[in-house]
């Protein structure tokens, strides 16, 4: 596989990182370095995301859109 090194942003401190993809993959757990939180990796159509176990579920609760970016409490 060739190796490419892949964009992902932690999404709590919004530090930018690089992962090579052929050493990562789907469901890996991966630190911050800047922040220390342990993430999760999903991949999506190709594209590298890190979430937030708690972020995880949310998306795997509310389907398909991950367009959602408010914050406050919506219900
Ligand atoms: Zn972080």
């Amino acid at each position: 596989m060739a190796s490419a090194m892949m964009k992902v942003t932690c999404p709590l401190c919004k530090e930018p990182m690089e992962l090579d993809s052929s050493e990562h993959d789907e469901g890996d757990f991966v630190r911050c370095e800047e922040c220390g939180e342990l993430l999760t990796l999903e991949v999506k159509k190709g594209k590298f995301k890190l979430v937030t176990d708690q972020e995880k579920k949310f998306e795997e609760m509310k389907g398909l859109d991950d367009e959602f970016d408010t914050e406050g409490d919506e219900e």
